[in-house]
């Protein structure tokens, strides 16, 4: 027998926790009912490559609300329930096991899962990947019993993950099949700094290179690359991307292209069902495009805006996109779109722990890498990125000395 809810929610993760808060403050009324596949009720997932892989943080600590929260707002949560599909005619989720939910409304926030390698020796006891609190328990303990360990790519998961592992104590080796740390924010100096900082903090970087094969009998021994290379380990953690979990979502008439593509309301063109966070393609009309963005801060965001909106409230995408990372006590952030940039100017340096790279696009300021900087000039930033300021002399950018708004101009 289906079990019927007004809002259905398929996803426990950060956005879903935001929107429950946000629907029930707004007035939003009626049963909740969320449904996810994880064991926990929805936590943070940045300190899982950080403070609670290092052992400094534990379960508690990561949680966005604690387990009473839900009780306390009318929310039935069904834990490690997967939903097999979707049937928009007969407004329900069928869920894999059997059993069906019906909904009145319907928010999709099923995030993202990692990508695999598909390799020899993936299945091995050693080989971990890094989405869940799960995940980071058990490489946590391996880490423990480990002396040598292999990080499979270079994009945040991967570094913070190879540096949480060095600050553990581990022989740590990164395996990236391009040229650099952070590629994908495309700035030289940003790589030619943290390629010293790990070979200062003893990560081995092996760059242009890929993993052939995880050796060993029943548990990781070594790790093979396509070049022949050989490498002793007993831990190894891919970090290669991840995709939107839309597999339940096919063939449902749902728009999919690299998520569900939704517009700044992050409604999906059915009556009733919304997606956001990491699943979901949004409208960003500050860039004028579609964007669908993999980090906390996003769907921090969106969440509370998704939850006002399901309320019947006003809502929707107006803010500059953001995200952070944190690497041997260093915090990264960066604000607006790297990918429209053609031109970088820093200022400052990283070195010193403070700098602002500009991300500059057709004559004007797209997205900046903030290291070291105050509240107040970072607000700014975001404002500047939102007036998509114009910037007449790029040089006069890296001049440390000459204030923001003589060289970006609104
Ligand atoms: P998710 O958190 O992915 O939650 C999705 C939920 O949907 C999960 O509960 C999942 O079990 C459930 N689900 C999926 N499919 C189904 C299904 N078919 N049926 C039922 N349930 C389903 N971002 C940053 O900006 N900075 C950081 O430093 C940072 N660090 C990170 C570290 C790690 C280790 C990871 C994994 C991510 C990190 N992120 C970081 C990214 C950030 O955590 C995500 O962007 C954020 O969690 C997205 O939230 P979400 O609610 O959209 O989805």
């Amino acid at each position: 027998m289906a079990e019927g809810s007004e809002l259905l929610i398929v996803g426990g993760g950060l956005a879903t926790a935001r929107a429950i808060k946000a629907y029930r403050e707004a007035g939003g009324e009626g049963t909740v009912r969320l449904l996810s596949a994880d064991a926990f009720v929805p936590y943070h997932r940045p300190p899982l490559s950080k403070r609670y892989l290092r052992g400094e943080a534990e379960v508690a600590d990561t949680l966005v609300e604690p387990e009473a929260f839900y009780a306390e707002h009318d929310v039935e949560v069904e834990l490690e329930t997967v939903v097999a599909t979707l049937d928009l005619e007969g407004r329900r989720v069928l869920l894999e096991g059997g059993g069906a939910r019906t909904f009145d409304k319907l928010l999709i926030a099923s995030g993202a899962t990692p990508r695999g390698l598909d390799v020899p020796g993936i299945d091995l006891e050693g080989v971990h990947m890094l989405r869940t609190l799960g995940n980071s328990t058990a490489i946590r303990e391996a880490a423990r019993g480990a002396r040598h360990a292999v990080v499979i790519g270079a994009g945040f998961i991967g570094m913070e993950v190879a540096a949480s592992l060095k600050q553990l104590g581990l022989e740590v080796t990164l395996v990236h099949r391009g040229k650099g740390l952070f590629e994908l924010l495309r700035a030289r100096q940003l790589m030619q700094f943290l390629a010293d900082l790990y070979a200062r903090e003893g990560v081995e970087l092996v760059f242009g290179d890929e993993v052939q094969s995880f050796g060993g009998r029943s548990a990781l021994d070594s790790v093979e690359t396509a070049r022949g290379r050989v490498m002793q380990a007993e831990l190894a953690v891919v970090g290669i991307g991840v995709a939107p979990a839309t597999g339940w979502l096919e063939g449902t008439g749902l728009h999919l292209d690299d998520g569900v593509v939704v517009n700044d309301r992050f409604e999906t063109g059915v009556e009733n069902v919304w997606a956001v966070g990491d699943v979901a393609r949004f409208y960003d009309p500050i860039f004028g495009k579609h964007r669908r963005i993999e980090h906390w801060s996003n769907a921090n965001y969106v969440g509370v805006e998704v939850g006002k909106l399901i309320a019947g409230r006003e809502g929707g995408y107006d803010t500059v996109s953001a995200f952070f990372s944190e690497v041997f006590g260093m915090t990264f952030r960066v604000f607006g779109d790297v990918d429209e940039a053609d031109d970088i100017a820093f200022r400052g340096t990283l070195e010193a722990g403070k700098a602002i790279g500009f991300y500059v696009r057709d004559g004007r300021l797209a997205a900046t890498l903030v290291v070291g900087q105050d509240d107040e000039t970072q607000d700014r930033l975001k404002e500047l990125i939102r007036a998509r300021a114009r910037v007449p002399d790029l040089e006069r950018l890296a001049d440390e000395n000459a204030p923001l708004d003589e060289v970006l101009e609104t």
